[in-house]
């Protein structure tokens, strides 16, 4: 338990708004893409998304993001949201009578290509592909798991995907979803100015990406491959390209079998 002193109501008023504050000012935007959490730590977002580039499309407002929170769904005036497992065993379980409200109540006005999902490691593994799927909806609702999880039904009731941040275990899904958005995010037409920076990156083309240096041209003694100063535009290609296919083939057989397989390229 924390022994931080009951709010009593807001401490100081600062001029600009702070990223948690502009999931609560920024208005319903149509049409712009939205990701709707739901989460027993609304606190926790946008987080490591109001900072940098996704932050500063979130303040232009290229994209939004609204939460709710599965304590508004509560029961009993204690405001129950998980209970013990079925059967036995260790930990409590989010009830589907309050999962299901909060679901209902977040995807109202959800509209077009609109993915619900539920973070979890028993899900298929994200990856850029999912995440460029997921930019070219409309939005996505994602509902983040604690404890034990979630009731079964709901997610066979809801027909809810469930997505993997990798093979481990997170104590919640707040933070796999805002990785997943980041992700999704950068990938939106209007938040990465740069093009080009996507087209080469590690998973957008089957390869990892090639090694990259900056100044100075010599550090403790190491210096910058010659071809990268050559300002030869043809051989820099052909040296980074050769260099993905190195770093690929020797850390990612998997990825190098399936790039070599893939015809079309
Ligand atoms: N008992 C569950 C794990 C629960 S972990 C099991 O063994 O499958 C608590 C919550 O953290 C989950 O409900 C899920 O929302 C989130 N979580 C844990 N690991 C995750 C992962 N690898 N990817 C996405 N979400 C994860």
């Amino acid at each position: 338990m924390s022994d931080k002193p009951k709010s009593h109501g807001r401490l100081s008023i600062s001029a600009s708004l702070k990223p948690r504050e502009l999931i609560t000012h920024n208005p319903r935007l149509a049409k712009v893409w939205s990701a709707r959490i739901i989460t027993l730590f609304p606190d926790a977002f946008p987080g490591v998304l109001g900072e940098s580039l996704t932050g500063k499309a979130l303040k232009d407002g290229k994209w939004q993001i609204e939460t709710t929170n599965l304590r508004d769904f509560g029961l009993t005036k204690h405001r129950n949201v998980d209970d013990t497992p079925a059967g036995g065993g260790a930990g409590m379980v989010l009830r589907p009578d309050v999962l299901g409200p909060a679901i209902e109540h977040t995807m109202r006005g959800a509209r077009g290509n609109w993915p619900l999902v539920y973070l979890s490691p028993r899900g298929r593994r994200f990856d850029q592909k999912m995440a460029r799927a997921w930019s070219q909806a409309d939005g996505i609702t994602m509902l983040c798991g604690r404890f034990e999880g979630v009731d079964q039904r709901v997610l066979d009731h809801y027909n809810i995907q469930e997505v993997s941040l990798g093979d481990f275990v997170l104590t919640g899904g707040e933070i796999a979803a805002q990785a997943m958005i980041d992700a999704t995010v950068r990938l939106l037409p209007s938040v990465l100015g740069n093009a080009d920076s996507i087209e080469d990156e590690s998973h957008s083309n089957g390869l990892l990406e090639h090694p990259q240096y900056t100044k100075p041209a010599e550090w403790n003694g190491r210096k910058i491959p010659d071809v990268l100063m050559s300002g030869h535009h043809a051989n820099i290609e052909k040296w980074r390209h050769e260099m993905a296919e190195d770093i690929t083939r020797t850390r990612r057989p998997d990825m190098w079998a399936a790039y070599e397989a893939d015809e079309d390229r």
